[in-house]
């Protein structure tokens, strides 16, 4: 501010003493006095302005001086015009330069403008794609929300299972193979429960898993392979001879608390195709699968609970009459035969007289196991106490009684080791055929009891028909 006050008081000085001096030369001249003065003085201003007070003095200085002597020696009065024409030659040429200098900045200004324009662009591109992938993310995150509601909603394991890999596919996507592997809890091995290839539906013959299933349900963590052929944790040729060709996975463990259920894989014909990302998103899924793959084991057991005995896994009488009255209607339409038989054990209150309850329930459990054996096709169920039946549909007398007794000859053969002794039972057999021996299913079990108790009455461990 100070300095600016000075300036302009040096600027009025200047002039008041140019004023004076071309006023004293203009009066010593015979030139038109007051435009001269007006027009001079208006010069040295104006120079003063542009070019400044040394270089003004200067050449205000110089030019006067020169004209002063070529007008003394020539004795031109007009020559006294030089320095108004000389300094009025320097502004415009000073203008010029200005002009020019200010064009420069003008260019550099534009061209840094442009250039602050590209990186913004390219920062707004940057950010378009972010958005984009934010978007997609955000996307995929709200379908798990669906997966929870969808997944929550299903019961059997069957279902449980293919709405695991559905949503992998639909959520993570980018895959052309899926597998989903149960664990056999009592052998420790991993069975396939589900496959989908896109390409070739065929092409998955893998029953157990390999290497990589290995890894993921050994170290109960997820896997990433960006590209088999490149994965020094795994020898690529243990890939080689598979029947479909991937070249990127990404695999995660199904867990309940720290122990292992289930495995869910995904893979790519391409390498480096899956992120950190796709992999934390399949973790989010099996995590939610796996709570539901347990919902339906618990719920598989509670309905397990209410249709089967616990001693002998066998159906229950009241689930078994309710498939029996439905399956000899079923035969009836289709003009069908079928059996029924009815099996009691032979002195069985003396065997648990003599060895004891326990001993009473491993041959239950012994006896169920045989007639499993036998029930193919049919159903069997733990009918009382120490009383069984089986149901055969589509099955003739003759047959039935084949199988009867051939139940009768396994279970005989079976020896139960108690406390050294070797011990054996018997079994009696009723039969029954539908529709022979009875119009319904009702007269059908009175008519096999009837039987069995002909067969102990004829002296047990045998087979008794009407
Ligand atoms: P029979 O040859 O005439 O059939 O003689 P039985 O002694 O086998 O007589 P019955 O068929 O009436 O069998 C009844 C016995 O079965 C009584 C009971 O000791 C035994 N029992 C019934 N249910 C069970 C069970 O759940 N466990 C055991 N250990 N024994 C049972
Ligand atoms: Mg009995
Ligand atoms: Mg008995």
């Amino acid at each position: 501010m100070q300095s600016d006050n000075k300036n302009t008081l040096i600027t009025i000085l200047l002039c008041s003493v140019s004023f004076v001096i071309v006023s004293y030369l203009v009066f010593r001249t015979n030139l038109p006095k007051l435009p001269n003065l007006f027009l001079y003085n208006l010069v040295i201003i104006f120079s003063l302005h542009e070019l400044g007070y040394y270089r003004t003095l200067f050449f205000l200085g110089a030019s006067v001086f020169l004209s002063i002597l070529i007008s003394i020696t020539t004795h031109l009065l007009y020559v006294l015009h030089i320095p108004v024409f000389f300094i009025t030659f320097l502004i415009a040429d000073n203008e010029i330069k200005k002009h020019n200098y200010y064009t420069l900045i003008v260019k550099t200004r534009i061209e840094e403008i442009a250039e602050n324009i590209n990186v913004l662009k390219d920062e707004h591109n940057k950010h378009k794609k972010e958005a984009v992938s934010l978007e997609k993310k955000g996307n995929r995150y709200n379908s798990l929300k669906d997966v929870v509601s969808v997944l929550n909603s299903t019961l059997t394991l069957e279902d449980v299972v293919k709405n695991i890999m559905d949503n992998a596919f639909n959520i993570v996507g980018k895959s052309d193979s899926g597998l989903l592997f149960l664990v056999d809890t009592s052998k420790q091995e991993l069975n396939l429960a589900l496959s989908v290839n896109k390409t070739h539906p065929d092409k998955i013959k893998t029953k157990k898993g390999d290497i990589l299933d290995e890894w993921v349900f050994k170290e109960r963590q997820a896997l990433l392979v960006e590209d088999i052929k490149k994965d020094f944790r795994f020898s690529e040729d243990r890939f080689s001879k598979y029947e479909r060709s991937f070249r990127s996975i990404i695999s995660c463990p199904l867990m309940e608390g720290h122990k292992v259920i289930g495995i869910l894989r995904l893979e790519n014909f391409y390498p480096y195709h899956y992120t950190s990302e796709d992999l934390r998103l399949l973790g989010i899924i099996c995590d939610i699968g796996a709570v539901s793959l347990q919902n339906s084991v618990l719920y598989k057991q509670t309905l397990d609970l209410a249709i089967r005995d616990g001693l002998t896994g066998l159906y229950l009488r009241r689930y078994f009459l309710e498939r029996l009255k439905q399956d000899v209607l079923y035969c009836y339409r289709n003009n069908l035969s079928c059996s029924f038989l009815m099996i009691d054990i032979d002195n069985f209150k003396n065997y648990n007289d003599e060895y004891g309850h326990v001993a009473g329930d491993m041959v239950l459990k012994l006896i169920s196991k045989v007639l499993l054996n036998f029930v193919s096709g049919g159903i069997a169920c733990r009918y009382g106490g120490e009383e069984f039946s089986i149901f055969f549909p589509d099955v003739s007398k003759k047959d039935a009684m084949r199988i009867a007794d051939n139940i009768r000859k396994a279970v005989k053969k079976e020896g139960i080791e108690l406390r050294r002794i070797k011990t054996h039972i018997t079994l009696s057999v009723g039969v029954a055929t539908f529709p022979e021996d009875a119009k319904s299913h009702e007269e059908l079990i009175i008519k096999a009891d009837e039987n069995l108790y002909k067969a102990k009455r004829g002296g047990k461990d045998r087979i008794a028909i009407l």
